[in-house]
């Protein structure tokens, strides 16, 4: 029993954080019921197989790829790629594309750098934490950086991309404070996600990010742009498509979450 119960567990978690991993258990546990370590070695091997092998091509039947990296679009981290964290619509591989290209000409040293996207099957499945990235269409990216002499980097502050807020100043306006007073405790429960703080010297780049938001509304297919008030504000930048989240979401200071239509 107790053994059925973790098994149950772990399907759960694999699934949750993968979207096939629970899958790829219960055939490994199949195939090895009693015996722990040939069990995790199946799983191992056949969830890697899936990952990199297999999925890439059945995603697409869901209307799904991968995001498509280069020189200048990066996965932030290895876990997104490893979890199956990076699928979206081609509509979005078309934007970061448009966009890199623009940015690399005015900052050639910029690099986009992705966070969670979709996972590669099935509307309604949610990414969690985000519980909007269900359908393929949204993505997280990082803000944009500079060191301590102006320069704009690719280093962000974290080790996940997230969890690192980029605070209200004194006399900006403070979304965070409404929120959280208004009982909305989750509203920076990112801060338990960073993995680990790096790069400690860094500071917001307000020219780098603004070029980004930018050339992120000029694309027609992007619907929707979410960065937190106060930093929209310090980048003196406004349009129809930059939007207020709301409190029931988390804070948008340590990155900012695109979606197309
Ligand atoms: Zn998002």
């Amino acid at each position: 029993m107790g053994k059925l119960f973790l098994n149950i567990i772990w399907i759960v978690l694999l699934t949750v954080i993968t979207q096939i991993g629970g899958v790829v258990y219960i055939i490994a546990t199949l195939c090895y019921r009693k015996k722990t370590l040939k069990k995790w070695s199946a799983f191992i091997i056949l969830y890697l197989l899936c990952t990199f092998g297999i999925v890439p091509y059945i995603a697409p039947l869901f209307g799904r790829e991968k995001i498509k990296t280069n020189e200048t679009v990066k996965i932030h981290t290895l876990f997104t790629s490893l979890a199956n964290r990076n699928y979206v619509v081609p509509e979005v591989n078309e934007v970061l594309t448009h966009v890199s290209d623009k940015l690399t000409k005015k900052y050639p040293e910029v690099e986009i750098h992705c966070l969670d996207a979709n996972f590669p099957f099935f509307n309604g499945f949610p990414l969690l934490p985000h519980l909007s990235h269900k359908d393929g269409k949204k993505l997280d990216i990082s803000l944009v950086y500079e060191d301590k002499k102006g320069t704009l980097v690719n280093d962000k502050p974290s080790v996940s991309g997230y969890g690192v807020f980029v605070n209200p100043l004194n006399g900006e306006y403070d979304q965070i404070s409404v929120c959280k007073t208004k009982g909305y405790w989750k509203y920076d429960f990112p801060k338990y996600l960073t993995l680990g703080t790096i790069h400690s010297g860094l500071n917001f780049s307000e020219k780098g990010t603004r070029t980004m938001l930018q050339y992120l509304t000029q694309e027609s297919s992007i619907s929707k742009i979410f960065i937190e008030p106060h930093l929209r504000d310090r980048m003196r930048i406004s349009h129809p498509k930059i939007r207020y989240h709301g409190c029931r979401a988390v804070r948008h200071d340590d990155h900012i979450h695109i979606q197309v239509y």
